[in-house]
C-alpha cells in the first residue's frame, strides 16, 4: 500500500532506528559516479556544481516556506489555518507535491522552541524547504538532536533560556514538519514580501533563530 511506504520504499512507522537505505545509497553512488565522470571529462566545474546545490538548498526551496511564514505573521486567519491544517493551508499557496503531501506546522513561541529531524533517514518538507542540507541527513544530527537537543542547538548558535521547552518532531514519509519561527521584534511595519526575506531555511528547521 503506497501510503505506508516512504520515498525509499521502506516502512517508516515501525522501523525507525534503521540506518541503512539501499535505494538512496545506490542513487547517491550513481550520482557520485556521474559527477566524477563529468569532472574528469572537464564537462563541469566542481565549484559550479557546489553552487547549484547551495542555490537549491538555501534559495529556491526555502523561499516557498518563507512566503508561508511571512503570510502567517501578517494574516491571523491564515496562521490559524496553517497551524490547524498545514497541508491544506500550504497547498492553497501552490506549494505541494513530492515530499510535501502531509504537513504539520509547529509554532515557536516564548517558552517553546521546536526543531525537526528525521531520525530514520532524511524525510524533509521539500515543497516548502527545498533540498535538505547535508547535516540534516547525517547520522550525528539525526541521533543527537533527539537525545541532547539543547547541546545540538547550541552548536548551531541557538542558546535557549533554561526555562524554554524544546520539542523535537520526528518527520516521516507520512507526515513532515515545518517550524513557524517567531517574528523578529521591530518588524511591525514590514510587508509580507520584506518579512519573507528575513526567514531562513534553518529558522524553519528550528536550528536557527531569526
Ligand atoms: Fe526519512
Amino acid at each position: 500500500m503506497a501510503a505506508e511506504e516512504d520515498h525509499h520504499g521502506h516502512h517508516h512507522s515501525d522501523d525507525h532506528g534503521h540506518d541503512h537505505d539501499p535505494i538512496e545509497e545506490g542513487a547517491a553512488l550513481r550520482v557520485r559516479a556521474l559527477e566524477e565522470l563529468m569532472i574528469a571529462k572537464g564537462l563541469v566545474d566542481p565549484a559550479a556544481l557546489d553552487s547549484v546545490v547551495e542555490y537549491y538548498e538555501r534559495q529556491t526551496g526555502p523561499r516557498n516556506g518563507a512566503a508561508v511564514v511571512a503570510r502567517a505573521w501578517t494574516d491571523p486567519a491564515f496562521k490559524k489555518w496553517l497551524l490547524e491544517d498545514g497541508t491544506a493551508a500550504i497547498h492553497s499557496m501552490g506549494f505541494k507535491g513530492y515530499q510535501g503531501e502531509h504537513m504539520r506546522v509547529v509554532e515557536n513561541i516564548d517558552g517553546i522552541h521546536n526543531v525537526i529531524v528525521c531520525t530514520l533517514c532524511s524525510c524533509y518538507p521539500w515543497a516548502v524547504l527545498g533540498l535538505p542540507p547535508a547535516w540534516y541527513k547525517g547520522s550525528a544530527y539525526r541521533s543527537r538532536v533527539v537525545r541532547e537537543p539543547r547541546a545540538v542547538l547550541r552548536e548551531f548558535g541557538v542558546d535557549l533560556p533554561a526555562k524554554t521547552r524544546v520539542q523535537v518532531w520526528d518527520s516521516t514519509a507520512e507526515l513532515r514538519y515545518m517550524v513557524l519561527p517567531q517574528r523578529p521584534n521591530g518588524t511591525e511595519k514590514l510587508s509580507a514580501t520584506d518579512l519573507a526575506r528575513l526567514v531562513t531555511r534553518d529558522g524553519m528547521i528550528g536550528t536557527a533563530l531569526l
